[in-house]
């Protein structure tokens, strides 16, 4: 096989590559453990003489265990490369969302155990209680400012609230969980009684708000702006690959230090008067090289409409390589590659990259107009060139319901029928998030265990 990289397949990368995976969540369970051990060891259910005191026991576990839940959360999506390269964004983003609810019902939790705990031994009413915490009890104002912002970012997840956002103003109330975990850390330290009671303890949280603290700091921020600023990134070239796509090579000195490969993507911001404030997810449209990096992005909202008409010269901060829906991720010899509409532009890059014997690699290329499809062409020469079976699929969804087959068949026999290996194969799948789905399903039907599907889903 031809790579600059040696090429490793088999059972025992899949089971390195699982190992990693669980000592991933064994740390985070660890985390969580660790905060609840530490509390019962320093005496957290001592002396539980009346309600209040059982109150306050309650208050104080909720609080620790929720406050790790949180920061957790923040590490999960920083979009840190040793979380991305284990598991990826989106099983990170999955991970994130899934911690949500437990973090929120924990903090909100906290907040009324200890607000009931200490209007019971005050003899004030929950109200009045609470005016005389925020007004008379120093960091309890802002803790209060980190409940309400916390609310405001749990509803914003909520899919009906989601789906009437745009992404920007979803992602900046997003960005408000910074100020939740923020606000929360003065009465923590200042406050926790738990946190203070043993120089383990405080030890313990101290780590943990820095860890993630230095990860978002050096990763989200500091690296992505380092690494764009001594790249002199720019456009330098666009071309346009069909009717509602562009491609946009960016360039830009020692571009090899990203340490992209085929089938990841950057948040890439375009710095010009409409777009500076806008960073959107775009995978790599061909190999990498050390002085260009190419995106191939359709027009499909605001944002990207605007990008098609960016002028040659304009500046770009890149913030990646994400994802894992790359070649690392092959444990078998034979590869099929799907990819539908403008999910094509990894599988175009994968399909120049990818390691293997002519034959190895079939690409399945789902398209509503052969005739007006981005990359297709340079699909048809990449695949003579490297030997590689190249099957367009075209047309609009059949009205049989299928997503492939325009017959009697079922997609999972018509796709076995065009590619007899697929049981036995790696597929990576990238398009629309529904039609990804309903290839996945032909792909289980099909035997493909869940281990050799791999997916980059454009969705957030
Ligand atoms: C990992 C990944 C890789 C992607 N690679 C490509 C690519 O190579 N080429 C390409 O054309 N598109 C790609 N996309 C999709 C692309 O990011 C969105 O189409 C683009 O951000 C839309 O921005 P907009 O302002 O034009 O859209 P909007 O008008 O804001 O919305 C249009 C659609 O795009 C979605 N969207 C908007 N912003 C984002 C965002 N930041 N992240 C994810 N989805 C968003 C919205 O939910 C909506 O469905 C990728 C998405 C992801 C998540």
């Amino acid at each position: 096989m031809k790579s600059a990289e040696p090429l490793v397949l088999g059972p025992k990368k899949l089971l390195r590559r699982q190992r990693r995976v669980e000592l991933l969540q064994s740390l985070g369970y660890v985390t969580v453990v660790a905060t609840l051990a530490m509390f019962l060891l320093d005496g957290g259910l001592a002396n539980l003489s009346d309600l209040p005191s059982w109150l306050d026991a309650l208050s104080r576990a909720t609080s620790l265990v929720g406050n790790a839940l949180l920061i957790l959360m923040l590490l999960l999506t920083a979009r840190v490369p040793w979380i991305d390269r284990i598991v990826g964004q989106d099983r990170a983003t999955e991970a994130h969302k899934q911690l949500g609810k437990p973090a929120f019902y924990l903090i909100l939790g906290h907040f009324a155990f200890s607000l009931t705990s200490w209007a019971i031994s005050d003899g004030r009413n929950v109200l009045a209680e609470l005016w005389w915490m925020v007004t008379s009890v120093t960091d309890l104002l802002t803790a209060t400012l980190s409940i309400l912002l916390m609310v405001l970012v749990v509803l914003s997840s909520f899919r009906f609230v989601r789906s009437r956002l745009n992404y920007e103003s979803w992602f900046i109330t997003h960005l408000l969980s910074y100020a939740v975990v923020g606000f929360s850390i003065p009465h923590i330290f200042s406050m926790g009684s738990d946190v203070v009671a043993s120089i383990w303890h405080l030890a313990f949280w101290t780590f943990l708000y820095l860890f993630a603290g230095l990860n978002i700091l050096v990763f989200r921020l500091l690296l992505p702006i380092w690494n764009s600023a001594t790249s002199s990134l720019r456009v330098v070239m666009v071309k346009r690959e069909s009717s509602d796509s562009i491609s946009i090579y960016i360039g830009g000195r020692k571009l090899n230090k990203f340490g992209a490969h085929a089938g990841q993507f950057f948040q890439v911001r375009f710095l010009t008067k409409d777009l500076w404030f806008q960073a959107h997810p775009f995978s790599i449209s061909s190999k990498p090289t050390d002085k260009v990096l190419r995106f191939t992005i359709g027009d499909r909202g605001d944002g990207s409409s605007l990008m098609q008409k960016v002028p040659v010269g304009t500046r770009v901060l890149l913030e990646g390589p994400y994802g894992v829906f790359t070649q690392h991720s092959r444990t078998r010899r034979n590869v099929l590659l799907i990819g539908a509409g403008i999910g094509i532009p990894p599988i175009r890059a994968l399909a120049e990259e990818l390691a293997g014997t002519p034959g190895d690699v079939s690409i399945l290329y789902r398209t509503r107009d052969e005739e007006d499809s981005a990359l297709l062409t340079e699909l048809r020469d990449i695949s003579r060139r490297r030997g590689h079976r190249l099957l367009v699929a075209s047309g609009s969804r059949p009205a049989n319901g299928n997503w492939l087959s325009r017959t009697a068949l079922s997609d999972a026999q018509t796709l076995s029928g065009h590619f007899p290996h697929v049981a036995s194969s790696d597929v990576y799948v990238c398009g629309p998030q529904p039609l990804t789905e309903a290839i996945e399903k032909t792909l289980r039907e099909l035997g493909v265990a869940e281990d050799h599907i791999h997916t980059e889903e454009y969705a957030w």
